[in-house]
């Protein structure tokens, strides 16, 4: 009966993650998934979420009964004001339809099944993009196009070609927009860039679906890098927003997540978003029924204590602070070392990733000969850096530029 399927290609950076553990070169890099690492290179778990996991082992009322499909509402509420902001009008106002997800990954998911039953058109992506965004668009039986984003030669944003692409999509297109800490480029629009997007994206009547995975790790603020979404409702636009709290709590596998519709304002806003968020909830009930608990109960116990959620804040601080340091020790290292090519923009992206601007042939070789692991477009992970290894990663980058 199944003897015609093929086995499937592995997902490329899982993949090297197996061959990572597999090595045995004591001098090995994991530079190729985005998860925090500590100092010394271990994974890290936030010390708020060790209290919070402890805080919620004491409490003689958790139970592990069902939730409703929508997930709780009160935890809905909190996730929705971390990334919409406690003032936002949309909250205030009663027209932001909020669901518990499996992290943004599952967030994502229930977005394109939304889509594909209320508009069926292309979702257009930014070339490059976080691979995964093309599989759950596809099979979600929607079809996804490409705009312009990456200028290599000058490796910054190309907001023309940005721009361009926007203007000649036909009207009303989606665009699935990385809300901050872009990846695989670590370079988001500035201010002003997000404000062209933004007016393009108006006159053409295009509909915003914001990714944020990466909340707090691109400025170490969460309302900075909530900016561009704030932004975009204050104009006036509806959108989707898919949150993600696997990194900036470090739940990666316990998939912590909630999607956001947001409709404009009207006299009958409260009821469409009430509507939007029973048909997200059957959505829901068909592919997974509800989302898991555990890691919302986490995140909501870390929300609604003002006093664990400075503590959040400060941990948060601690990873992109140190994100931040190892881009500037891996560029003075480079520099150092007279590597040929510039290596500014190592410092001066953003978020969890670089994009080194090394070639297919350079990552191979990294990986071959030193044990260094990361994606072939030339993306590593910063965090997978330490004092400890840089020296490592330079000299062998150093090497396979001259060689
Ligand atoms: N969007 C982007 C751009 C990502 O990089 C990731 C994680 N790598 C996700 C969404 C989803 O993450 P998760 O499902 O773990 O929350």
């Amino acid at each position: 009966r199944f003897n015609t399927l093929e086995a499937q290609p592995k997902d490329p950076i899982f993949a090297l993650v197996d061959l990572y553990q597999k090595d045995e070169n004591p001098n090995k890099i994991n530079i190729s998934v985005g998860a925090y690492r500590d100092e010394n290179g271990n994974p890290y778990v936030l010390p708020v979420v060790k209290k919070a996991k402890q805080i919620l082992l004491n409490d003689p009322n958790a139970n592990h009964e069902y939730n409703p499909m929508t997930g709780v509402d009160s935890f809905c509420k909190n996730a929705a004001k971390v990334i919409l902001g406690k003032d936002s009008p949309a909250l205030i106002e009663d027209r932001c339809a909020t669901i518990q997800t499996v992290a943004g990954t599952g967030a994502l998911k229930i977005a394109c099944e939304f889509l594909k039953k209320t508009k069926n058109t292309p979702i257009y992506i930014s070339n490059p993009t976080w691979a995964n965004h093309k599989a759950i668009i596809e099979f979600s039986g929607l079809e996804w196009k490409e705009y312009s984003y990456w200028c290599q030669e000058k490796r910054n944003l190309n907001i023309d070609a940005l721009l361009e692409d926007m203007m000649n999509a036909p009207d009303n297109s989606t665009f699935l927009l990385h809300a901050c800490a872009h990846n695989p480029t670590g370079t988001d629009p500035t201010k002003e860039e997000w404000k062209k997007i933004c007016e393009v994206m108006k006159k053409k009547n295009h509909f915003p679906f914001f990714d944020c995975a990466y909340q707090g790790f691109a400025s170490g603020s969460l309302e900075n890098d909530a900016w561009a979404i704030r932004y975009f409702l204050e104009q006036g636009f509806e959108a989707i927003v898919c949150q993600s709290f696997s990194k900036n709590m470090g739940l990666y596998s316990e998939r912590a997540g909630y999607i956001h519709v947001i409709v404009e304002p009207s006299s009958n806003a409260s009821e469409i978003a009430r509507n939007i968020r029973s048909n997200l909830s059957s959505i829901t009930r068909s592919i997974l029924s509800n989302a898991p608990n555990f890691a919302v109960r986490i995140v909501d116990i870390i929300l609604s204590d003002p006093q664990l959620y400075n503590e959040w804040i400060e941990q948060m601080n601690i990873m992109s602070g140190r994100i931040q340091k190892m881009r500037k020790l891996t560029r003075d290292k480079l520099v150092e070392l007279k590597t040929p090519g510039t290596w500014d923009h190592i410092q001066k992206q953003i978020g969890m990733f670089s994009f080194t601007g090394l070639t297919v042939k350079q990552v191979e070789c990294l990986i071959e000969k030193f044990s260094i692991y990361m994606t072939k477009n030339g993306r590593m992970s910063v965090a997978g850096l330490t004092e400890k290894n840089v020296d490592y990663f330079c000299k062998s980058v150093d090497w396979v530029v001259r060689n």
